[in-house]
């Protein structure tokens, strides 16, 4: 049988543009795409997913992130968010294939945890997350210097959302720091304060901005006071010494381009529309937007409360339009609409589309190993050993 390790690997330096024609060499990461790339109005895309599927059997397990679009969602083995779909990936090792329909930090998360026989694939190299792109390894290594400098860095207990890449995940864990999800954040910050004496400690939350402000105030009872933001594009991110050594929360400045353009006017302009209406938004957006919602939550707590939402029940959500949209069809019964009033998809999670999906399968069915998410070993090591420590929290 022929395993991931036998194929033909081909390295891809460039970035991938729309639908993978031309290169972007100043793009973080990305690639030439090898291979032609199905037309997009080719009718027989979905038969041609489906058979390559067939082709490869057991042998490729597909991941769909809540977030992507329908056309892909069908042909994913299982749906969740990112950590979940890493963990499922992994609960599969009799996998060799393992394609990851999400974006770029989410397939290195699923790298890390699966074995080493097992190749993790991303359809189209260009879906990055702009989130995940804030916080660099240089410039989280510059910040660190910086609090060593104001003398707070052992005070200091690093907290990285899921949604970073992992060099900043593998620096968490070589700072004895956690990863924590939408999810679990209240507990990874808990966690993360009684690492140092009552009243003494501090976190470096990264790279969202958002998460790490709403879960310190709302969940924790910190004052905005409590919060600065440091900012890489400034020199000391912006911050005094003193502003450092007072402050409890340093805030990466980083956010969600897609979560971060909820605004408290689409909350009273949604409120005046649909009298009655529910406002459910995710944790990534806004403080104003957070304080000013009924409920707040993970996109899995999203999911759940609109199941869970009685027949008649009017919503508006604040999250990714793809989800939004599929849980509108989902609930017939329920008035269920996207929180803004402009179209808001996840621009990179996008990219990866019917194309790129019978491209990826079609080759590894020709037995050609493409676009391979790849951790090097000791940067997996301490960023497994972070994801560790989430997954031991209290
Ligand atoms: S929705 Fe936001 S956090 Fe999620 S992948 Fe897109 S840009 Fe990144």
């Amino acid at each position: 049988m022929t395993t991931a390790q036998d194929l033909d690997v081909t390295p891809t330096p460039l970035a991938l543009l729309l639908l993978g024609r031309e290169a972007d060499p100043s793009s973080e990461r990305g690639v030439d795409c090898p291979g032609d790339l199905p037309a997009p109005s080719d009718p027989g895309l979905v038969e041609r997913a489906r058979a390559a599927k067939e082709r490869l059997g057991e042998k490729v397990f597909v991941l769909g992130h809540h977030y992507q679009r329908d056309e892909v969602i069908q042909f994913a083995d299982v749906t969740g968010d990112s950590f979940k779909l890493a963990q499922q990936a992994a609960a599969r090792p009799e996998a060799e294939f393992i394609v990851f329909c999400g974006v770029h930090f989410m397939a290195e998360s699923a790298d890390i945890l699966t074995t080493d026989a097992q190749a993790v694939v991303l359809p189209d190299l260009a879906a990055g997350c702009s989130m995940a792109d804030m916080a660099t390894a240089e410039q989280v290594a510059e910040c660190w210097d910086v609090l060593t400098e104001a003398g707070v860095a052992d005070a200091t207990v690093p907290v990285s959302y899921m949604n970073s890449s992992a060099d900043i995940k593998a620096f968490t864990g070589r700072h004895g720091g956690t990863i924590c999800t939408s999810s679990n954040a209240e507990r990874a910050l808990e966690w993360a304060f009684a690492q140092r004496e009552a009243g003494a400690g501090k976190v470096l939350f990264l790279p969202d901005q958002h998460l790490g402000r709403n879960t310190a105030i709302r969940d924790l009872g910190l004052a905005p006071g409590d919060c600065v933001v440091y900012n890489p594009h400034r020199p000391n991110g912006g911050l005094t010494a003193e502003q450092l050594r007072e402050a409890k929360m340093i805030l990466w400045r980083g956010h969600c381009s897609v979560h971060g353009r909820f605004s408290l006017d689409s909350v009273n302009e949604v409120r005046e529309r649909i009298p009655g209406v529910n406002v459910l938004v995710h944790p990534e957006c806004k403080h104003e937007v957070v304080s000013a919602a009924d409920q707040v939550g993970s996109t899995e707590h999203i999911i759940k409360a609109l199941d869970a939402a009685p027949a008649g029940s009017k919503w508006a959500v604040g999250t990714e339009l793809n989800l939004v949209r599929r849980l509108a069809k989902r609930h017939p019964d329920k008035e269920i609409v996207f929180l803004d009033r402009t179209v808001c998809f996840c621009s990179t999670m996008n990219r990866i589309d019917l194309p790129h999906l019978v491209w990826a399968l079609e080759s590894l069915a020709d037995g050609k190993l493409v676009n391979r998410i790849e951790v090097d070993k000791e940067t997996g090591h301490f960023a497994e050993l972070a994801l560790e420590r989430m997954l031991a929290l209290p």
